[in-house]
């Protein structure tokens, strides 16, 4: 069986790709499961898509913990924890990164040995909204597997995307077959695992955990602002900067807007953005009456930072 995790940002068209990956594994005969994760967050969030494709039918469930392929349809996403990108990754596990950044830079970064195929990052773009970056990578993934046929791969887009005007099809089929061909050099080289069978199978190591006395175990809640601790800066892709010479200290606007209490008072009377908690949502930006909130890609502003 095949099993393919695709990783980006709400946004980004991953749930599209594994389905088109789907569809197309379908198409040639294979049983299929696709299934994307993602919590209730905004767009700029982490989020999965699992594809598992077989011969016969697949009882397997939930995440895959053992990807034979890992695609990243945005490299700002590999150093973050959360995001789980080289969760399972073994010797034997390909690796697609959407990146301008070349494979044995990728190699160094991450001291892996699996193989790394990187795809051209399109440039000056909202990464949080790349657009068709989802059929490039289902493109690139199918030609990996070396079992779907480009018509297989057109015929899924469109089967999916159907629903669309013929223009975003059309680019959409594009992007797709240009994902495809460039990694015709590599065709087939993602081997399917094995399934596991009953026979190695190796029972978990149980834990006790006597139950709690009922006033912990109960509803209520006795710890406040634990989210605190959960570092949402990291998701964004664009960051809110407040002008000050523009600010006009009406801070029970933007202050009451941020959906996260990003953004509190300084002594002074002008509003502070807290950046490890800032989504970069930019309701903010969309809501300050005298503009005075502009807006730049995250990638400048560390690049900024570091100059
Ligand atoms: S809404 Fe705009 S002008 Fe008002 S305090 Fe916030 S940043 Fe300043
Ligand atoms: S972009 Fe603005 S509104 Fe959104 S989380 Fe950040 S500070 Fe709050």
């Amino acid at each position: 069986m095949y099993r393919i995790r695709f990783h980006g940002r709400g946004g980004q068209g991953m749930k599209t790709a594994g389905r088109i990956l789907g569809s197309a594994f379908f198409l040639e005969g294979f049983e299929v499961q696709d299934s994307p994760r993602y919590g209730a967050e905004r767009r700029g969030a982490p989020l999965t898509s699992a594809v598992r494709a077989g011969r016969s039918p697949i009882y397997e469930r939930g995440i895959i913990l053992k990807p034979d392929l890992i695609v990243v349809a945005d490299d700002t996403l590999v150093p973050v924890p959360a995001a789980g990108v080289l969760q399972g990754v073994e010797d034997r596990t390909a690796i697609i990164i959407d990146s301008d950044i070349n494979e044995p830079e990728w190699h160094q970064r991450l001291q892996i040995n699996s193989v790394i195929h990187t795809l051209p990052a399109p440039k000056d773009l909202d990464r949080a909204e790349m657009p068709y970056v989802g059929s490039l990578c289902a493109g690139a993934a199918a030609r990996l597997t070396g079992v779907i046929s480009r018509a297989t791969l057109e015929q899924a887009v469109l089967e999916e995307l159907h629903e669309f005007k013929e223009s975003v099809i059309e680019e959409n089929i594009e992007r797709a077959l240009n994902g495809f061909d460039l990694l015709a050099d590599y065709e087939g080289t993602v081997i399917e695992n094995t399934d596991p069978t009953a026979l190695n199978y190796q029972p978990p190591q149980w834990i006790d955990l006597p139950n709690e006395s009922v006033n912990l175990a109960g509803p209520a809640v006795h710890g406040g602002a634990t989210s605190v601790e959960v570092r949402t800066g990291l998701w964004r892709t664009m960051r809110p900067i407040i002008e000050l010479d523009h600010c006009n200290k009406c801070t029970w606007v933007c202050g009451s807007f941020c959906p996260d209490s990003a953004i509190s008072v300084d002594p002074d009377g002008f509003p502070e953005i807290d950046y490890d908690h800032c989504k970069g949502c930019l309701i903010c930006a969309a809501q300050c009456p005298p503009h005075a909130i502009s807006v730049i890609p995250e990638r400048d502003s560390i690049e900024k930072e570091e100059a």
